[in-house]
């Protein structure tokens, strides 16, 4: 029946490329069409209902069926529906969101620049690292670390700095001067008998080994995600920012810290950066910034950066740099509702009140044959999945267990996405804990029906 021409399966095979899809498979398999939401839930075309297990893509912190989201939205949408912000131009909603955002930033911060997504405000930190050494007389210093399996985007300097194969083969990237060092995933890459402590040292000390290489006048730049979510929920071990900052330190280097998915809230504090102790000079942030609700991104900057870019103005003339849409009034006033909502319900408080038991109901399902580890913080969290629980030894790739296991969540009424070995949960921050005992009842029969599968 949703063969039939002219329906929106058969039009979307027609005439959509879909993102981080198999495309010949979807020509096979067509659209999982979702039509509306409720709190925590999603309902697809056939009138079924899913527990949204990412929330989207990690970002509808408060669900999908926020009105007073929907009202900010229409509010502006009939007060003024766009206006930008280059030359000198402004708009209410963005200066006012601007200031929240300072009072709000985990380290002090001096000014906010708008964007549309995560990618253009990580672009847009890589632009202003180089800016910034090409300013102060450093114009060698320009080398950007990230880590193997970060995700920070995919724009062709975003997605360099992103670190996942997939991101890079044959797309000819990662472009130039960007380098990546180890991924601090203790469970995977610690040696026998290590502690977290001595990883997070030996870690840090190969970072410290490549900075020396390059030479310390060539780097300039460090980006990290407080919980490397994408690349597979990997929290950092314990000492790791703290050592690694004393690095950055050493040698003048920036640290920007990727919060697009941390931000508000997610690790049960308001940034990750709280959560691990990073003191960034930039800060991006995007998805739960409007709780998804209208695409907004948000870099902030310390105050060295900006006074450079003052003087940069005064010495070129402009700062030739911005999106049509950055800064956008009505994705602006909708986060700033959000981020009013946030404070009003005390979102972070409700995190670290139900956190404990969603990652009580991971770790059980850690306890799955299937599972090698389950980890996470706040109301983030994975499972990696091995074939031998001792050895860890991952399935073989073409065997795609992860992907059968979102499968098989689908099917029990769980949206969620198995990448490589992993399956994530990230649900709308709005959470109870009854719906978490739902959701982990789910997934415990999802993992079933994949051992059954796999056997
Ligand atoms: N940074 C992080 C940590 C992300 O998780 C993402 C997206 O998932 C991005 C950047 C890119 O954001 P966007 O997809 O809005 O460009």
């Amino acid at each position: 029946m949703n063969d039939r021409p002219n329906s929106l399966h058969a039009l979307d095979r027609q005439s959509l490329v879909h993102p981080y899809t198999n495309l010949a498979v979807h020509q096979e398999v067509g659209p999982h069409v979702i039509t509306g939401g409720e709190g925590i839930y999603v309902v697809d075309d056939q009138g079924k209902r899913y527990i949204e297990g990412l929330a989207g893509l990690f970002c509808a912190g408060l669900g999908f069926s926020e009105p007073r989201l929907v009202e900010a939205a229409t509010r502006q949408l009939k007060t003024m529906p766009f206006y930008h912000s280059f030359a000198h131009k402004s708009t209410e909603p963005g200066i006012r969101l601007a200031e929240k955002l300072l009072e709000m930033a985990p380290v002090p911060m001096s000014k906010v620049f708008f964007a549309g997504s995560g990618s253009e405000a990580n672009d847009t930190a890589i632009k202003l690292v180089w800016y910034y050494n090409n300013a102060v007389g450093r114009p060698e210093k320009k080398k950007i670390i990230s880590r193997r399996k970060a995700y920070h985007g995919v724009t062709v300097a975003t997605a360099s700095l992103t670190g996942l194969p997939f991101n890079h083969r044959d797309f000819d990237l990662p472009i130039a001067n960007i380098l990546h060092t180890d991924c601090p995933h203790y469970w995977r890459f610690a040696e026998p008998g290590e502690s977290e402590e001595d990883f997070a040292t030996r870690l840090v000390s190969n970072l410290e080994a490549m900075i020396l290489e390059e030479g310390p006048e060539t780097v300039a730049a460090f980006f990290a995600e407080p919980v490397m979510v994408s690349g597979g929920v990997i929290t950092p071990p314990k000492t790791y920012f703290e050592k690694l900052q004393a690095v950055l330190k050493k040698y003048d280097i920036l640290l920007v810290a990727d919060e697009v998915i941390c931000g508000f809230g997610r690790t049960g504090n308001m940034f990750g950066s709280e959560t691990y102790g990073l003191k960034p000079d930039m800060i991006s942030c995007a998805k739960q910034l409007s709780a998804a609700y209208m695409p907004i991104s948000a870099l902030m900057i310390n105050e060295t950066i900006s006074d450079v870019l003052l003087d940069q103005s005064r010495k070129i003339g402009t700062f030739s740099h911005g999106f049509t849409y950055g800064g956008h009034p009505v994705a602006a006033a909708v986060a700033l509702e959000a981020l009013t909502i946030y404070q009003e319900v005390d979102i972070v408080s409700h995190v670290r009140a139900v956190g404990p038991r969603f990652q009580e109901g991971i770790r059980k399902l850690g306890e799955h044959p299937l599972i090698g580890e389950a980890r996470g913080v706040g109301l983030v969290a994975g499972l990696e999945f091995v074939k031998d629980k001792v050895t860890k030894e991952n399935f073989p790739p073409a065997w795609q267990v992860a992907n059968h296991a979102g499968k098989f969540a689908t099917e029990r009424g769980v949206l969620t996405r198995g990448l490589g070995d992993m399956v994530s949960l990230c649900p709308a921050m709005i959470i109870s804990e009854n719906e978490i005992d739902d959701l982990m009842a789910r997934m415990q029969l999802a993992l079933d029906d994949t051992l059954s599968w796999a056997r």
